[in-house]
């Protein structure tokens, strides 16, 4: 969809056909990046939530992040789907319905959707990526609830807070606070398994107890998996976008910010007759977050403390250009000096 739009403002003539099964209510769930004021503006009726600090704590210390250029934006899933669908021009259409199967013949693509078979010249394939066993990956069970009493900090948002129980993997609350009444919670693990239900739910409790927080009422619950690893397309004859074609920061699990620059710069090659779909996160990138998450895996011990030096070394701009890949040589170069050395060196070959 988010192709689509940019396609509707930079080619509004393009002939498009958008295959997707569910509606947007089905597909709503919380997504979360940096962004500028000019982000917030344009995204302004999915906006959720915006904020200007952010926290990382353990049992040792806090590291807290405010930004004058940068927000922590939150949007709803859902809306956001349905304002790339109020953008859409009359030549690009929504198709409710899933493709079965794409057939190739003399360069030409045959799609079978519902009782139609389309034809198409270009075929983009965001359908998610296969889905690989053992690898890394972010998973997660969040709560969305009002509370009884406000609640305190309403104006800083929680990524992540590691005083839980870390003996199954790396494992961190994660806190929105919408109002201060209204709160998404989320139990997140970065390991290669997942773990029961009520695991999750079960540190959202207790963490909410320990911090005296009593729920008025539960608005919703969302749970999801992330790929950490190198993501496979379903179909290598056709173009991957998004998650599919490595929009996904292997360190982080975020991938909007990658997701709206890959398909507006498509979309602007598409208007001028080139079909590359653009990489969405540069070799360097990929090679480091492969060498973090390297790390994490034969180092467990040490993940906390890789987190919290690393957003330790940097300030609240800093630590957004970091996490939009759009960091600088010397940003770069604090990270890397804050990281314990023996480990990183001793892995760099294994990447
Ligand atoms: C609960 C949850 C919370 C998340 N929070 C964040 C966040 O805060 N920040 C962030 O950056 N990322 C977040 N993510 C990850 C983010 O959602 C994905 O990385 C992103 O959606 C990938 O985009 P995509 O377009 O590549 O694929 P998807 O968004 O997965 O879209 C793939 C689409 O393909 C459709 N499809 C599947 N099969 C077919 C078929 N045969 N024919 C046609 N269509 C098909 C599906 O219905 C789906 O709509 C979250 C994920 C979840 C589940």
């Amino acid at each position: 969809m988010s192709l689509a739009a940019n396609l509707a403002d930079l080619a509004p003539h393009a002939e498009v056909r958008v295959f997707e099964p569910k509606t947007e209510e089905e597909r709503d769930c919380h997504w979360s990046f940096w962004g500028s004021g000019r982000h917030v503006e344009a995204l302004k009726p999915a906006c959720k939530g915006t904020w200007k600090r952010w926290q990382l704590i353990d049992h040792e210390k806090k590291v807290v992040h405010e930004s004058v250029a940068q927000n922590y934006i939150t949007l709803s899933a859902s809306d956001y789907l349905k304002l790339c669908k109020a953008n859409l021009s009359p030549t690009i259409q929504l198709v409710r319905n899933a493709v079965k199967k794409i057939d190739y013949k003399n360069n030409v693509a045959f799609l079978s959707a519902g009782d139609i078979t389309y034809t198409a010249a270009h075929v983009f394939d965001s359908r998610p990526p296969e889905k690989k066993s053992g690898g890394m990956m972010q998973h997660f069970l969040g709560r969305e609830i009002r509370t009884k009493e406000p609640i305190t900090e309403s104006d800083t948002v929680t990524l992540m807070d590691f005083r839980v129980d870390q003996s199954r993997g790396l494992h961190f609350i994660y806190a929105l606070p919408f109002s201060d009444t209204h709160l998404l919670i989320e139990s997140t693990m970065i390991s290669q398994s997942k773990e029961p239900q009520q695991w999750y739910l079960e540190t959202i409790d207790n963490w909410l107890n320990e911090r005296g927080i009593s729920v008025e009422s539960d608005i919703g619950y969302e749970s999801g998996v992330i790929p950490m690893d190198n993501c496979q397309p379903q179909d290598s004859r056709t173009s991957a976008i998004g998650a599919a074609s490595g929009t996904i920061r292997q360190s982080s699990g975020y991938s909007f910010n990658y997701i709206q620059q890959q398909t507006k710069q498509l979309a602007g090659r598409i208007s001028r007759g080139c079909y590359e779909v653009p990489t969405p996160i540069s070799a360097k990138l990929v090679f480091m977050d492969r060498l973090f998450n390297r790390v994490l895996i034969k180092h467990p011990e040490l993940s906390v403390k890789l987190f919290m030096q690393m957003a330790g070394a940097l300030n609240g701009e800093q630590f957004a250009r970091f996490m939009t890949g759009t960091a600088s040589f010397s940003e770069w170069g604090r990270v890397i000096l804050s990281m314990p050395k023996t480990p990183f060196l001793r892995h760099m070959w294994s990447v």
